[in-house]
């Protein structure tokens, strides 16, 4: 082929790919236009994750007539003039490229009106071709209807993951940008379901508690800090609340979300030796500094930011997180859920400098008392021990001694009862007497919507509540006497973005995710008739050796490694 320009249509569709990937980018642009024009209240609805329709409406400046055609040109902005602006920008937008994108990949109706004129004008743009602007009556404000989003790009659709995931996309979304501008009015509706709606009083931890319930919203420290032109405010979480990836944490800077990792990486720093290995912060950030300090222009969806001085922004988080984990608290308690979380001890520099934490009585769970399993000899028969540490049963079988590991056995055991009773098609379930009520962030509600079949499957009965809002009538009579809330937030929580197994296996895993919440935890003592059922039932387990996510649920010490390390037997 010889070298030859391409059409616009050409370049205007690869332009189009770097902007506009799923709908979520689709919301995130017209998003940043509303605040851009200074909006009050912006209302989101989409249809069908956004792929029938995403409509984005605002009570902001408006365009003027006279400008429409140009706004939904490329490289059509009134946010920018010279390349000099390009270095203090403080709008979200300057590319003036998302409504072209958008118009060139989609079915895109803009209205819009500004306050101070009379009428209205509206403009259509299907697949890059606009049509004439015609002067309409509208309300004050901008609204872009976006319709069919890919429809002339089939290979795009066919990357779009499922309507959970790409939900999922614009929930986190929304629900980031409510939090950093608090002050807005914010509604998201989703096929006629209204799943965010905020009060826009500038009240962060309102927002907060919708995202992550009232009681972490209620633990959540805040920062505040300044020095010499940086200023960050916020909320992050004590070190007792933690989170096993970093996808709770959210960094604005100067209003602009960041998927910034130094950034990230200098927040999770600043807990460094206070939380465990693999346990992470949750918290949200919101940097302010001078715009001339901050080059937003290296991403063409604006997702990274780079820094003029990036050690002294991210010592300056670092040091201002620091200061507010100390100053509300001093003698970090070791709650319940460090302690007990995984069944893993904490970092052992961190309980080097917290003595005080060594021992603290944990809430104990009875472990109920379960009939063994069909009988089977997989394990030697093991004659109790003891308890140490209120972690590890000791036992002793024919060839040696047993380490077991508490937390890991109970795991394997709820787990292989529970889909052995669900391979013979029966999981027994257990009303319970007072049912749970549980409120998730909208994210999980969507997530734990789609799971609801398959938990319905696993032994629980759980009903829609109102808005993310769900109740617990009954669970699988296996896991009966454990919380039947902790048990819906294991579904969910720590549920990767694009975690779509096979259907067979989304079951087990489930399963497994509820197994691990709901055994008993590390730091609890049992009852040697606990003790003793615990040995029992792993005895009976098909593979009692590790648990369901594959750790060790005990250490064999053979008789002949015991002779060996006592000098009873030389090495053979
Ligand atoms: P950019 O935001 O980078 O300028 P866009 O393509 O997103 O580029 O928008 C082009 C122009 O259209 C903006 O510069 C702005 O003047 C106008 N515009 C877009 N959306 C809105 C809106 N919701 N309210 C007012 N003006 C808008
Ligand atoms: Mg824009």
């Amino acid at each position: 082929m010889p070298i030859h320009l391409l059409s616009p249509e050409v370049t205007s569709q690869i332009a189009a790919g770097e902007v506009i990937e799923r709908p979520a980018s689709v919301v995130k642009e017209l998003l940043e236009n509303s605040l851009d024009a200074k909006a009050r209240t912006i209302s989101v609805s989409v249809g069908e994750a956004g792929r029938r329709l995403i409509e984005v409406a605002d009570d902001g400046c408006g365009i003027p007539a006279d400008e429409l055609e140009l706004a939904v040109a490329r490289h059509a902005t009134s946010k920018l003039a010279t390349a000099e602006d390009l270095f203090h920008i403080s709008t979200l937008g300057f590319r003036g490229e998302a409504l072209a994108s958008i118009g060139s990949v989609s079915r895109m109706t803009v209205t819009t009106k500004e306050p101070e004129a009379k009428h209205g004008a509206r403009l259509r743009v299907e697949g890059g071709r606009a049509a004439a602007v015609e002067i309409v009556g509208a309300p004050n404000g901008s609204v872009v209807r976006v319709e069919d989003l890919f429809f002339n790009v089939p290979a795009r659709l066919k990357f779009l993951k499922t309507d959970v995931t790409e939900r999922r996309a614009i929930d986190t979304l929304l629900t980031r940008y409510a939090l950093a501008y608090a002050q807005v009015r914010f509604k998201l509706t989703e096929d006629a379901n209204v799943t965010l709606q905020t009060a826009g009083d500038g009240d962060r931890r309102a927002i907060l508690a919708a995202l992550y319930g009232v009681e972490v919203a209620r633990q959540l420290l805040e920062v505040n800090a300044e020095d010499e032109g940086l200023r960050l405010g916020g909320y992050i979480s004590p070190v007792a609340l933690t989170r096993s990836n970093r996808k709770d944490i959210s960094i604005f800077v100067n209003g602009r979300w960041v998927q910034d990792t130094p950034l990230g990486a200098a927040f999770v720093q600043a807990y460094h030796t206070m939380l465990m290995v693999g346990r992470y912060p949750l918290g949200a950030l919101f940097l302010e500094m001078d715009p001339a300090a901050v080059d937003v222009n290296v991403h063409p969806a604006k997702a990274e930011v780079r820094f003029k001085d990036p050690d002294r922004v991210f010592s300056f988080v670092q040091r201002a997180v620091r200061r507010a984990l100390l100053a509300y608290a001093p003698v970090p308690q070791v709650g319940p859920q460090i302690w007990q979380t995984e069944g893993r001890q904490p970092d052992p520099a961190w309980a080097l400098a917290h003595p005080e934490a060594a021992g603290t009585p944990v809430a104990v769970e009875r472990v109920p008392v379960e009939q063994p399993l069909s009988s089977g000899d997989h394990l030697p028969l093991l004659r109790l021990i003891g308890q140490i540490g209120a972690t590890y049963v000791v036992a002793e079988g024919p060839d040696g001694l047993y380490l077991i590991d508490q937390h890991a056995a109970h795991e394997r055991i709820l787990f292989e009862k529970l889909m052995a009773q669900h391979d013979m098609n029966k999981i027994p379930s257990q009303s319970l007497l007072t049912s749970a009520v549980v409120t998730l962030p909208p994210a999980a509600a969507t997530l734990l919507a789609s799971q609801l079949p398959l938990l319905k499957h696993l032994g629980f009965e759980v009903e829609d509540f109102g808005p993310n809002t769900y109740q617990v009538r009954a669970m699988p009579a296996v896991l009966a006497g454990s919380d039947p809330a902790a048990a819906l937030r294991a579904v969910v929580d720590d549920f990767e973005e694009d975690e779509t197994p096979l259907q067979g296996q989304v079951e087990r895993k489930l399963a497994a995710r509820v197994c691990k919440r709901m055994a008993v935890k590390a730091g609890q003592s049992l009852s040697p008739e606990e003790q003793r059922t615990l040995l029992a039932n792993l005895e009976n387990c098909e593979s009692p050796r590790t648990c369901p996510h594959g750790r060790p649920t005990m250490i064999h010490l053979s008789v002949q490694m015991l002779e060996r390390q006592f000098g009873r037997t030389g090495p053979r």
